[in-house]
């Protein structure tokens, strides 16, 4: 029998691997935003906003060189270590929630991550581009290989599952990154009395669940590569 066959990928019963690991990801962006809005709705009694918080933290760390920039937006708020700049969203920026203060004190966690040169960080920045190409040329690869005679084949799907497995090490990385800043933030606010301890575990409550969100990301690229290797499988066992 020749590959996979035509037929073999239209009734894929692996594909169940791709609609668990896109149901994984559902649920935990909504409950991040379920969390964001129930801690949005309760300011903090320090009066301060995101970009206040921002600026603050960044100055007792001394970084009073890393600029607090608004960007457009829902959940866009990111650090750009190529211009050393905070950017945070609407809903951070200009806002007095616990929930605002916890995702700005965030951003500032990786500014001192950078400043720091916490090593994650700049594994993560450096498998970007190796990730990108992985995930663009993993699947045209396998599937290639899959029409291919089986000598062939086999050598195109394994690059391709080996292409894949960097995208999935990016994923994998931005956990210790993305756990390593929360807790950055949240020692921040509580060391330097920026708000109260009680509003500090509301802060964490948000940062917790933003964080469930890249395990969701590690949990359904697994599950992609999973459904790769068996795929592959499934061609060497028809040879
Ligand atoms: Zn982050």
């Amino acid at each position: 029998m020749m590959g996979y066959g035509y037929y073999g990928m239209m009734f894929d019963p692996t594909y169940i691997f791709i609609l668990i690991g896109v149901a994984i990801s559902l649920i935990a962006s909504a409950n991040v935003k379920s969390t964001f809005a129930k801690y949005n709705e309760i300011d903090s009694d320090s009066g301060l906003r995101g970009c206040d918080v921002a600026k603050r933290i960044l100055e007792l760390n001394g970084l009073c060189d890393v600029a607090v920039e608004h960007v457009s937006g829902d959940l866009t708020d990111h650090y750009d270590p190529a211009t050393r700049t905070v950017r945070l969203s609407d809903t951070v920026y200009g806002e007095r929630s616990v929930a605002a203060i916890g995702v700005a004190a965030h951003e500032c966690g990786h500014a001192i991550q950078h400043q720091h040169n916490y090593a994650p960080l700049g594994f993560r920045s450096a498998l970007v581009p190796v990730a990108n190409i992985g995930a663009t040329i993993s699947w045209p690869l396998v599937l290639v290989g899959l029409f291919m005679n089986a000598s062939l084949g086999k050598y195109l799907i394994g690059a391709g599952i080996i292409m894949f497995m960097a995208a999935v090490l990016f994923h994998v990385v931005t956990l210790p990154v993305e756990f390593n800043a929360s807790r950055r933030a949240l020692a921040n606010l509580k060391q330097y009395h920026i708000i109260d301890d009680n509003e500090v575990d509301m802060a964490k409550s948000v940062l917790v669940a933003a964080a469930l969100t890249y395990v969701a990301g590690v949990l359904s690229a697994l599950l992609q590569l999973l459904r790769l290797v068996l795929i592959a499988r499934s061609f060497t066992d028809d040879e």
